[in-house]
């Protein structure tokens, strides 16, 4: 997948500010943060979005969540509280196509989101 914007931060052939890495994620600082603390979780793996999970991915995805928590450790959010975020497809308004969990905090979340 040579043309994903996000393998290719994980090929560091596209630069990123690089938070947490081990070897089956990556994450790194949102370029357009929407919060104090925004980062991306992603599997070093090409999968287009939580819709295209098949059975064997489900590891992968409870470890995405555990290197989630770490980064909000990181980030000393956990106490204050954050939220995870994965938009899948048009309706979810997901803008690129390699699965990501935006952990975001540092203020208070609003609800509904719009
Ligand atoms: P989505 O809309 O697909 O849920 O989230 C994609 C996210 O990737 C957006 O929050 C956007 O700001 C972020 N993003 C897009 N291009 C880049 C990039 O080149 N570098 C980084 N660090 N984030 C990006
Ligand atoms: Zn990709």
């Amino acid at each position: 997948m040579n043309e994903c914007l996000f393998c290719k931060i994980v090929a560091r052939t596209i630069p990123a500010a690089l938070v947490y890495e081990d070897d089956l994620v990556v994450a790194f600082d949102d370029i357009n943060p929407q919060a104090p603390t925004h980062t991306l979780v992603i599997p070093r793996k090409h999968v287009v979005s939580i819709a295209e999970l098949q059975e064997l991915d489900v590891g992968l995805l409870g470890h995405l969540m555990l290197a989630g928590n770490k980064i909000a450790k990181f980030k000393g959010i956990t106490d204050t509280g954050y939220r995870f975020v994965v938009n899948t497809g048009a309706h979810g308004g997901q803008s690129v196509f390699h699965l990501h969990l935006h952990v975001l905090g540092g203020r208070h979340m609003a609800w509904p989101p719009g």
